[in-house]
């Protein structure tokens, strides 16, 4: 199968459900993909009330397909809804509507390695009013797209470049939310990034301008030795899956994870001897060079330890290796051939 890339084409179809402050949440439907209708009016293009979430569908070993933690995507999505005074899903909707998607689109569901089918929840204010106040109508849709390994060509390292213009979040902001708003307000951070020759732009925090926090899209974490050594999730980062899985493995394999605010320093110091950034859509990339204007390291380029959680979550995702820790959720599939 040709490489699909990441987010360039849906899949034939999508969930939509649509929620009134007097009704509650209809019904979801699973429809063909298609344009949806809002009012110029909503809420949503105005005021920015918008979350969304990222989860992958993996093709398993016997042909059938299972979704990667998405209990902990459901959770995060009711934290984000919570944050921006929008309505929670009923218990247990996320989860099944995703599951509903990929049965319905199983055969977008890619069988090489490395591939998956992103499925990208949102929720977004349609009520058709200007007045700032939370919306009384949401629509809330999920779509697939096919997407190839981030890499195409081999893991390559990142460049990284830490601005110290722009913030992200800060402490009772909206950092821990997936919502559409942080994403607007880091593509200047981007464009300097991409002015200084880099790939991403790498957070500090608000207060100092001193500790790392995450990249836009991706956490953060630093390795030396047998340490694995990340910002502890405290309200101004986003708090990602793969971060937690990350964390888990490592134990796992006998590492020593530590959670702690880290300086930016400290990287000029050489005091770590990789860097990586982690997230669904990309895994694990390792980062290469972090430059800063008060200085600028190298870490390197494709650390064995980055390859090393890697592959062990790779494994885990495509059901290469026993899931000890109940991460796979099975979609229940006709291609899944029945162990003997
Ligand atoms: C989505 C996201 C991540 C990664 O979260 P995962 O659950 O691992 O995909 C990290 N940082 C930010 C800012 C994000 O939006």
């Amino acid at each position: 199968m040709r490489d699909p890339g990441f987010g360039q084409s849906f899949t034939d179809h999508m969930v939509v459900a649509r929620y009134g402050a007097t009704s509650g949440w209809s019904e979801p439907e699973v429809v063909p993909f298609a344009e949806v209708r809002v009012s110029p009016a909503a809420l949503g293009l105005h005021y920015g009330q918008e979350i969304f979430e990222g989860l992958k569908a993996y093709r398993q070993p016997d042909g059938g397909v299972a979704l990667f933690r998405p209990d902990a995507n459901a959770a995060r999505f009711d934290l984000s809804a919570d944050r921006l005074a929008m309505p929670r899903l009923p218990d247990g909707t996320f989860t099944a509507t995703c599951i509903d998607l990929v049965r319905h689109d199983e055969s977008f569901v890619p069988s090489v390695s490395g591939q998956s089918l992103y499925l990208r929840p949102i929720m977004v204010a349609t009520e058709a009013a200007l007045g700032v106040r939370a919306a009384q109508q949401y629509l809330y849709a999920v779509i697939a797209s096919p997407a190839g390994s981030y890499f195409p060509g081999g893991v390559r390292p990142l460049s990284v470049w830490t601005t110290e213009t722009y913030v992200r979040a800060v402490a009772g902001g909206t950092g821990a939310a997936k919502c559409a708003g942080n994403y607007a307000a880091s593509l200047a951070a981007k464009a300097e990034a991409t002015e200084r020759g880099c790939d991403e732009a790498l957070w500090l925090d608000a207060i100092e301008r001193r500790w790392i926090e995450e990249l836009s899209g991706m956490n953060v974490m630093f390795v030396a030795s047998k340490q694995i050594v990340t910002p502890p999730a405290g309200g101004t980062i986003l708090d990602g899956v793969t971060r937690k899985s990350i964390l888990q493995l490592a134990r796992d394999l006998g590492f020593d994870v530590v959670e702690r605010p880290i300086a930016i320093d400290e990287l000029f110091d050489g005091a770590f001897d990789e860097a990586f950034a982690c997230g669904t859509a990309a895994v694990i990339a390792p980062i290469g060079t972090v430059t800063s204007p008060r200085g600028d390291a190298t870490f390197a380029d494709v650390g064995p330890v980055a390859l090393a959680l890697r592959d062990a979550l790779l494994d885990v995702q495509e059901g290469r290796t026993d899931d000890r820790h109940g991460w796979l959720v099975r979609v229940p599939t006709t291609s899944a051939v029945p162990s003997t």
